[in-house]
């Protein structure tokens, strides 16, 4: 039997709803017809070659020994293994989507008609659907999100196997592979849609894969996107309305640039409590209360120090979780004269992908998000280091350290850019941008751009602040100012540690997206040498423990 996956009536769709990931709202009407690129399908009149670019071992053109149906035209990827010379076969289909705007909405979907014969086969799940995003009518990239496909060919070569099928004409049948995603940025304008294949080995016969659909929908807000940004809303106009803009000349210094609100949200108290010393510690009870200076005063601990332990996740002694767990103390803050503590279980407050990933929805990572028990120190006054020294493109001078470098202000930790082959990490992760390393650490490689990140940055004022690097220097969000990353400036433009000065807010360094090293450069000051990377509590079997002097080896199913 042939699926039509996703191109024919509802009733056909609701047969193959595992097959794809559907919104309900957006069956409404029939999705053709809301393509929004030039040649949603491949077949008609052959004029679609001219807006894609085919590279590598893929062609254009009718689809050869096609006796399974009228398969007609599209693109061919080619993934015979070589025996001559014994490399692997690479290859995609290109196109590029202009006049994106944020308009009536910033959720699409992606969706190829493919066809996998059965001698079609790639080493590392590498059959991939991609979106670039772009500004500035396409020159400036943004960031991008990868999905590998090919498990899902191995599982509808599974569930679809039938021995009654003549086997002259194999059992591969055409079915919808999909990416839905949210433009990451409102000044996104073009997106570069890409599917492709890398490390193909397939068999001598009948090892291709053909694609017939390509195909770009913009969809309704899917409902629980909806439901939680109303939430967010709701709960920070309550937020606000009890976190009045403090007056500067009531607020007690800390040290730094951090200071305390003694008023509080309590009237009664208030003439008592300003009398009273300042607390040093600092919890999700008060972390309202909290204020770093920037151009305004942000509370940026404020409603990230709880976190859910998870799950399926590990707890402290490395059991596993069977029951979502409210962790209130995820992120505790202490005061000393010199540096702000910061205690830490390194819990993600947002949703993850599943780890371990062994359905392979990503690159099958095989460790645990676990527990922690961190205690990273942020010198309150940052020194610049005269002998500063910024990594490298391809990290030979290893100039940041493998493991932490820094924390965000919900308590995960920042990484450097690379993984153990000094190799970019940022494909390895999760739509909220982290994952977890062999020593079991949630963290990130570059700002979570995911739908769920806990920085809300609507791109209209300089960034807020994000979190520390252990040199004690802020990291802040993208943005220089409205609609103006910080990546792009010309009037202060960010040096290679991703670091610039201004008057107000001093040294301070900016997430770069789409753009290395996504994060910091190097440490532009004199970093914590107490900082250190903890050692592992556990690992995988075979597992190389996390040593300071390597990177992250994360990943290493890939
Ligand atoms: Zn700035
Ligand atoms: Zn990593």
């Amino acid at each position: 039997m042939i699926v039509r996956a996703c191109s024919l009536s509802l009733i056909a769709l609701s047969l193959i709803v595992s097959a794809c990931i559907l919104l309900p709202s957006a069956l409404a009407a029939p999705m053709h017809d809301r393509a929004i690129n030039a040649h949603p399908r491949f077949d008609e009149k052959g004029t679609a070659s001219k807006s894609f670019t085919v590279e590598g071992d893929a062609v254009y053109g009718a689809f050869p020994d096609a006796h399974s149906e009228q398969a007609g035209r599209g693109v061919r990827f080619l993934s015979s293994a070589d025996g001559a010379k014994g490399h692997l076969r690479s290859g995609s289909v290109r196109e590029t989507v202009t006049n994106i705007s944020a308009t009536g909405g910033r959720w699409y979907r992606f969706r190829i008609r493919g066809l996998a014969q059965d001698g079609f086969h790639v080493q590392r799940d590498d059959l991939y659907l991609k979106v670039e995003f772009f500004r500035d009518g396409g020159t400036n990239s943004l960031d991008s999100i990868k999905k590998w496909i090919y498990p899902q060919v191995e599982k509808e070569r599974e569930d679809f196997r039938d021995s009654q099928t003549n086997a002259r004409l194999g059992a591969g049948t055409w079915q919808s592979y999909e990416l839905v995603f949210r433009t990451p940025f409102p000044e996104v304008d073009t997106l570069e849609l890409t599917a492709g294949f890398g490390h193909g080995s397939g068999k001598s016969k009948q090892a291709e894969f053909w694609i017939n659909e390509f195909e770009l929908v913009r969809i309704p807000d899917p409902d629980d996107y909806v439901a939680r940004i109303k939430a967010k809303n709701d709960s920070k106009a309550k937020s606000e309305s009890q976190r009045p803009e403090p007056a500067a000349d009531s607020l007690v210094p800390l040290g730094g640039r951090w200071y305390y609100d003694p008023r509080g949200t309590d009237g009664e108290h208030a003439a008592h409590s300003r009398s009273a010393a300042p607390p040093t510690h600092f919890d999700f009870s008060n972390a309202d209360r909290l204020y770093y200076r920037t151009d305004r005063f942000e509370a940026p601990f404020a409603d990230n120090m709880q976190a859910w332990l998870r799950k399926g996740w590990l707890d402290l002694e490395g059991k596993l979780v069977t029951k979502d767990r409210l962790v209130p103390d995820n992120v505790t803050l202490e005061f000393t004269k010199t540096e702000l503590i910061v205690r830490s279980h390194n819990l993600p407050n947002h949703p993850t992908a599943v780890f371990p990933d062994r359905w392979r929805a990503l690159d099958g990572n095989p460790n645990y998000i676990q527990e922690q028990r961190q205690v990273w120190r942020i010198p309150l006054e940052p020194q610049v280091n005269p002998n500063h020294v910024a990594i490298d493109r391809h990290n030979e001078n290893r100039a940041l350290p493998g493991g932490p470098i820094g924390v965000a202000t919900n308590g995960v930790i920042f990484f450097n850019p690379f993984d153990a082959d000094s190799v970019e990490a940022i494909w390895r992760l999760d739509r909220c941008c982290g994952h977890p390393s062999p020593g079991f650490e949630y963290h990130y490689h570059k700002y979570p751009v995911c739908v769920k990140s806990p920085w809300t940055d609507d791109g209209t004022a300089h960034s807020p602040l994000i979190g520390f690097a252990f040199d004690g220097f802020p990291i802040y969000g993208p943005y220089e100012s409205a609609g103006e990353l910080a990546k792009d400036s010309t009037k202060n433009p960010l040096n290679t540690f991703n670091v610039h000065h201004d008057e107000v807010r001093g040294w301070h360094y900016h997430v770069t997206p789409g753009k290395f090293p996504h994060l910091i450069g190097g440490y532009w000051g004199i970093a914590q040498v107490r900082n250190r990377p903890p050692r592992p509590r556990r690992g995988p079997p075979g597992a190389m423990p996390l040593d300071p002097g390597r990177p992250d080896r994360d990943s290493m199913a890939r």
